[in-house]
């Protein structure tokens, strides 16, 4: 469609029908609009005439190459380039070589023209840029690994020249804003592939706003009744919001002014597709997500007074709402590792509404909004910095050649995705991890001998398990013990790479050694039995023992899993009658090994029942009286060696408290005349009753060695025990049968020395 207007280059001699431009001539001049708008983008970046014709030939080339060819909607092909060239400029501050570039973009993919031409008009630099974009071009076309792969390339060029990723991310972010011409599957597609690829390698530059409407582009393709619900809701709330906005905002302006700032406050809501994620995964409703916009507060500083302005605004916002201290954010004293600074405070407003303030400088303000690419404009920030360090650990895992193509993009996609925590070391060291990471993840992240041996951390100060979630500003201290070993379930712990890496990598030597151990443990004990092993009973072995390889009998003859006994058990069954014959001849010849399978039994429990009731002599009551009726307070349990005192109940008749029991006070002071002295005479052989409470950090097996030192190593018996677990920590609590106080503290120290116990005390 064109306007039948007159033109003013209308020919004279066509006077009868003073023609309107052809469409062919329409579109020309609006190539050469769209191409000046771009020269105007771009035309901060340019520095001399040189620049000036570099982008034109670009322009020509790209025109040339590209002729007569059209998109999807039916525009000439050029104005796409042409497109992308202006994100590159405007929005992503590249300067001319990126807009070069950006403008040749598909050429070599789409047309005759070769990188060797390429390179002869423009140079080694925009080859090689040419060159990484072509190569990643449609990468995504292809199956799943050789996707992968190309994914691999994409960093590895990526990490020569950081303009590939950045073009490339304009070209999709231009797809993504003229999808709406493409078939429905294409569209699902590239809908998919941004939120899957591109969305999180913006957000991983701090391309925050790029993400953002890739984001929300993506959505409206994948989900379009939720997108334009929520458009609608935004839309229908919009007034009251900014009502809401515009009285909150009123007295910080004010104070603001006062003080002498240059500022601008805006009230930003958040983006659809995080109102989506919402609503998706915490369920709420949209009326209810409270943090649905945020007020964000950029003043103009100097660059060395930013953090203390900052700090000022914060002091001005506090000082007129109440802000709620766990979500202070100071992205300022610590920039995220993709160069984000700010300061974000939630506080209450009249209203009893939490409002999000986000206050940052405008240099701050323009690296949250468009990353790296800012940073160009600002050389001072570490961005730079951080965006090596991003680079090495991208290096460091592509180099761990052990891992296959699609592992790699699923451990980097996660990376990519989660958002960083920032904690610190005992010495004040900072170490940033990924959100959700735990402790044990934090032990790896130092060292992995250190990993290795976790047995627990201290995070500002107080005892958590290895698998704690660790927040941002968490101070943690790794506890480790040379005792302690890499277990299975640990990899249900960590979240880093790394650390999932280093574990599965101990955990196979371990079990190496373990096999190793417990073969030589079997043949040994064979040995002592007159057998030698034979590698035909192998298979009878492992279907007798159900195990899936002998790899795995060896491991659990080595732990104690598969003992002796069993191992007899296995040649009385399975073995041939002429073996069990010659088996037991030789049991016979040695009682020794008969005596151990008889060792007298402890005392039943009902025997040790019995024995609890005191004896007569047992307990002294006032100066010397032996011969009263007494029992023993079920308050505190006092057992021989408490110091105690009897109490003179009126139905039960004396009762017998520790003089710490929780009730002593109340009733020395309130019925002092009718308590009478009371202490313990000696006390062998027998028992009382007494509780310990035991926490520790739970692992499998814990429980086990603990009963098992009770029983069987100090002969001591139990009469319940009942463990808790929580969050990797468990709390035992056991009521056991001792002889007197040396022999309860003699136990609790026993057991204080277990791997993995943190705490023994006395119940009641
Ligand atoms: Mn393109």
């Amino acid at each position: 469609m064109y306007q039948e207007t007159e033109s003013p280059a209308s020919k004279p001699e066509t006077a009868r029908e003073k023609t309107a431009p052809t469409p062919e001539e329409k579109e020309r001049k609006e190539i050469l609009a769209r191409y000046r708008a771009l020269l105007r983008a771009v035309q901060p970046a340019i520095k001399s005439t040189e620049d000036r014709k570099r982008i034109k030939k670009a322009f020509e080339t790209a025109l040339a190459a590209h002729k007569d060819v059209r998109r999807k909607s039916g525009e000439p092909y050029i104005f796409h380039p042409i497109a992308v060239a202006e994100i590159c400029a405007k929005e992503l501050n590249l300067g001319v070589t990126s807009v070069v570039c950006a403008l040749l973009h598909d050429t070599v993919e789409d047309s005759d023209l070769t990188l060797d031409e390429i390179e002869s008009m423009f140079g080694r630099e925009v080859r090689q840029i040419i060159d990484g974009l072509t190569k990643i071009e449609g990468f995504v076309d292809t199956s799943e690994s050789i996707q992968a792969e190309n994914f691999r390339k994409i960093l590895l060029t990526l990490s020569n020249d950081i303009r590939v990723i950045l073009i490339k991310l304009a070209d999709r972010l231009h797809n993504m804003r003229t999808l709406e011409y493409m078939k429905r599957e294409k569209q699902l597609k590239i809908a998919n592939e941004t939120l899957f690829l591109y969305a999180p390698l913006a957000h991983r530059l701090g391309l925050y706003r790029m993400k953002t409407e890739m984001e929300d582009l993506a959505l409206k393709y994948t989900e379009p009744d939720i997108y334009h619900d929520i458009v609608s809701r935004l839309k229908k709330s919009e007034e009251v919001r900014n009502r809401f906005i515009n009285s909150f905002i009123q007295p910080i302006k004010k104070k603001l002014t006062e003080q002498g700032f240059k500022f601008e406050i805006k009230g930003r809501t958040k983006s659809i597709y995080s109102i989506y994620n919402k609503i998706k995964n915490k369920g709420v409703p949209f009326e209810e997500i409270y943090d649905i916009f945020a007020i964000r507060i950029i003043i103009d500083s100097e660059p060395q007074n930013e953090k203390a302005d900052c700090w000022r605004v914060y002091s001005i916002v506090t000082d007129f709402y109440q802000p709620k201290p766990d979500r202070l954010r100071d992205w300022i004293s610590f920039p995220k590792s993709n160069g984000y600074e700010s300061l974000h405070i939630t506080v209450m407003s009249p209203t009893g509404k939490w409002v999000e303030v986000q206050i940052r400088t405008r240099r701050m303000d323009e690296i949250a909004e468009r990353g790296y690419a800012a940073h160009w404009k600002y050389k001072e920030s570490s961005i730079e910095t951080n965006i090596d360090e991003w680079l090495r650990k991208v290096r460091a895992v592509l180099e761990q050649g052990d891992q296959n193509a699609v592992d790699f993009v699923e451990s980097f996609k996660l990376d990519l995705v989660t958002e960083e925590i920032f904690v610190f070391t005992p010495k004040g060291e900072l170490k940033a991890l990924p959100t959700g990471s735990t402790a044990l993840d934090f032990a790896y992240e130092i060292h992995s001998d250190i990993g290795d041996h976790c047995l627990g951390a201290k995070v500002n100060g107080r005892l958590v398990p290895l698998s704690y979630v660790l927040q941002s500003g968490d101070q943690v201290e790794i506890i480790t013990s040379s005792k302690q070993k890499p277990k299975e379930d640990w990899l249900k712990i960590v979240k880093t790479s790394k650390a999932r890496h280093k574990i599965k990598q101990a955990l196979r030597e371990e079990k190496r050694r373990l096999a190793e151990e417990g073969r030589e443990q079997f043949e040994r004990k064979l040995r002592h039995l007159g057998f030698t092993f034979s590698e035909k009973d192998v298979p009878k072995i492992i279907r007798f023992f159900q195990v899936p390889n002998i790899q795995d009998f060896y491991v659990r003859v080595a732990t104690d899993v598969i003992t002796n006994n069993d191992i007899r058990r296995f040649y009385k069954e399975e073995l041939s009658r002429s073996w069990y014959d010659y088996f037991r001849k030789k049991l016979r010849r040695s009682p020794s090994e008969g005596k151990k399978e008889t060792t007298p039994s402890a005392p039943t429990l009902q025997e040790l029942l019995k024995k609890t009731h005191r004896s007569e002599d047992s307990l002294i009551i006032g100066d010397n009286v032996t011969n009263l009726d007494y029992k023993l307070a079920s308050c505190c349990n006092p057992i021989p060696g408490d110091e105690v005192f009897g109490f003179v109940t009126v139905n039960e008749g004396i009762k017998i408290h520790k003089t710490n029991c929780p009730n002593a006070n109340t009733l020395l002071s309130n019925f002092a005349y009718r308590v009478v002295k009371a202490r313990w005479t000696s006390s062998e052989d027998i028992a009382f009753q007494a509780g310990i409470t035991i926490r520790g950090f739970d692992d499998v097996g814990i429980v086990n060695r603990i009963t098992r030192i009770i029983s069987n190593q100090l002969k001591v018996n139990m009469k319940s025990i009942n463990f808790e677990s929580n969050e990797g920590l468990f709390e035992g609590r056991i009521m056991l049968f001792v002889h007197d106080t040396q022999h309860l503290e003699d136990l609790m120290e026993k057991l204080r020395h277990v791997p993995g116990v943190i705490a023994v005390e006395r119940m009641g």
